[in-house]
């Protein structure tokens, strides 16, 4: 190692991460490293392959992280899969670009974050896109867009694939969806998704015959990686925690971390200094972790493990949140061939119909009961106070600003006679955590998410159930499917209550990797983590960037906003300058 001392130093060589690193080491002048657990996987093909999704789960490349017993949800366990490789989860996920709400990043604002918000992020949005436009017969099979959504020279490509289901798959389901009353939208990426539609891609649809997936590492750092001798990746080597330069166990003083201590692959231990800043983008499994392995969270989680407390900040590892992710399925009279991005969104009001007000009441009548429940769980980490504050604030969005409730994907099985429907409640009230269980380092997380913990959860994911049902049975799709296999009316009867629904639900949901909010950016007081600047409170120079500092859950899909999130996270790192 010729190097150990560096301006910036980034835990974590994935989505976020990389974004920092490229962003921050554009100036010649600075020097970047960044510590990666994983190594490359720029020629592993079960990365690069964009017609199949999940070829590397369960791969050397996939952290694969056992999940806690689910108490609300039969007590099954769960795996949680997580890139381990140079770009991170993007190296792994279901490539979807998909952006949020705009009101739900508005909402952020009135956490206590000055300055984020929809407009503000927008900009941010097109400037990590390279947007793909569409081929004549990309036309024909139905993708759409509007050209001022999108950035077109970011770093990003987004597009589709060019070997999208073709036929008349997209015209059966449009018009299903339609007649379902659930409008057509041209474009999903302009912060209104309620409707049907197709999505985009992070790949490159202009590589090789299939083109190749976008991840982060093809996007931000091997475009250049030969020209920066200011940026330097550490393969193969895991952020075992944070040294602190003002060493105090007085909980109060602001803490400067001066460097990390990490690990190499066969068990070496050295550091690696900071003379300006560390930032933290282990995602949001892993990013608490390092927070608490370095004396940075709740006293009754670090004292368990005999970790001197530096900084009381009892929500480290708290506020987690992802979604419970279930498949109904049916027989299809129909062949396919492509792939299928078809999407519908659909609010409260689209899945509860008339009783939308009454389901509303009783879920603002529980929301103190929620936000009790939720304090008892974290110890009383959180407050009731900032819980039903936070709770109050997510009704009002799916109620009152009408943002999505449910995503679901309509997929015609290629080569098979089958049609599945994946689909998702997209703002559970279920809280859980993410806490170091050993002093070790190397060992796993301690992953509860709490699915299904209250009933509005149940009620939500079963009237998507009801929806994709009546979808089945709505024609032109009703004339292809033939008949339901999943959950099918011996499981789930017609009329079935909630409680039958849940029954099935909880047996065979899984995650739906949208873990969020470990690390929150919102005030102290409601249970932030960082600050609006991304900075850890009570430090002077450590930050946060990755999935875990989204305060709430968002609709679509998280990558577009966390480039987003990441862009404009660098541009606030470049303002501080260093006195180095
Ligand atoms: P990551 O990208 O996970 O980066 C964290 C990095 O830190 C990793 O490379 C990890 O190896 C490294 N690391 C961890 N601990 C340490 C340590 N101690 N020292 C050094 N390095 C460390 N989102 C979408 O937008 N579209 C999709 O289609 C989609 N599908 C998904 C499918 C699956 C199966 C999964 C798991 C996720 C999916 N997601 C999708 C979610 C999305 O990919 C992730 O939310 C996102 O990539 C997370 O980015 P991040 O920067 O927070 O963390």
């Amino acid at each position: 190692l010729k190097e150990t001392y560096y301006d910036y130093v980034i835990i974590g060589g994935g989505t976020s991460g990389l974004v920092v690193a490229n962003r921050l080491s554009e100036n010649p002048a600075i020097t970047v490293a960044v510590i990666e657990s994983g190594g490359s996987v720029f020629n592993n093909r079960n990365v690069t392959n964009t017609t199949t999704f999940g070829l590397s789960l369960g791969t050397p490349i996939d952290w694969a992280y056992p999940g806690e017993p689910q108490e609300y949800a039969l007590n099954g366990t769960l795996v949680y899969h997580a890139g381990k490789a140079l770009g991170g989860t993007s190296t792994i996920n279901g490539m979807t670009y998909m952006r949020p709400e705009d009101v739900q990043i508005n909402a952020w604002e009135s956490l206590g974050n000055t300055g984020w918000n929809w407009s503000s992020l927008w900009p941010y949005y097109k400037k990590s896109e390279r947007f793909q436009t569409l081929s004549s017969q990309q036309k024909i099979d139905g993708a759409s867009y509007n050209p001022s959504y999108h950035g077109f020279h970011g770093s990003v490509t987004v597009g589709w694939s060019t070997t999208l289901m073709g036929g008349d798959a997209h015209s059966i389901l449009n018009a299903t969806w339609q007649n379902m009353g659930m409008p057509y939208k041209k474009d999903i990426n302009g912060g209104k998704l309620r409707g049907f539609t197709m999505w985009p891609f992070t790949l490159n649809n202009s590589v090789g015959g299939e083109g190749i997936r976008q991840d982060a590492a093809r996007a931000y750092y091997y475009p250049f990686a030969a020209e920066r001798p200011n940026l330097h990746v550490y393969l193969n080597t895991t952020a075992n925690r944070l040294i602190w330069a003002n060493d105090t166990t007085s909980p109060g003083n602001e803490l400067t971390a001066s460097g990390i201590e990490v690990m190499t692959l066969n068990g070496d231990i050295y550091t690696i200094l900071a003379s300006c800043e560390v930032i933290i983008s282990a995602g949001s499994l892993r990013s608490p972790l390092l927070l608490e392995h370095s004396g940075v969270g709740n006293p009754a989680i670090l004292k368990k493990y005999s970790i001197p407390v530096h900084i009381i900040l009892p929500f480290v590892g708290e506020n987690l949140q992802d979604q419970p992710n279930t498949l109904m399925g049916a027989t299809f009279n129909h062949n396919t061939t492509g792939y299928p991005p078809y999407v519908t969104s659909a609010t409260a009001t689209d899945l509860f119909g008339t009783s939308t007000a009454s389901i509303e009441a009783s879920l603002r009548a529980s929301i103190p009961a929620y936000a009790a429940a939720v304090a008892a769980n974290s110890g009383n980490a959180f407050s009731v106070s900032a819980l039903t504050t936070l709770f109050t604030i997510q009704a009002d969005l799916i109620f009152t600003q009408n943002t999505p409730l449910a995503e679901i994907l309509s997929v015609p099985v290629a080569g098979a006679l089958e049609f599945v429907t994946p689909f998702w409640v997209l703002f559970p009230f279920a809280r859980g955590s993410v806490h170091i269980q050993s002093t070790n380092t190397s060992s796993p997380p301690a992953i509860n998410p709490n699915f299904f913990q209250f009933p509005f959860d149940v009620s939500a994911q079963a009237a998507i159930g009801r929806f994709v049902r009546r979808a089945f049975a709505t024609a032109p799709l009703s004339n292809h499917v033939t008949a339901e296999l999943l959950p099918g009316l011996e499981t789930v009867p017609a009329n079935a209550s909630d409680e039958t629904w849940g029954a099935w639900l909880k047996s065979v949901y899984g995650p739906n990797y949208h873990p969020v909010g470990t690390a929150a950016m919102m005030a102290r007081e409601l249970g932030g983590v960082v600050d609006p600047e991304l900075r850890v409170y009570g430090t002077t120079n450590v930050r946060v960037v990755d999935a875990s500092i989204l305060p709430f859950q968002v609709c679509g899909h998280l990558t577009s906003t966390l480039y987003a999130v990441a862009e404009r996270a660098a541009e606030i790192i470049k303002e501080k300058t260093c006195s180095s």
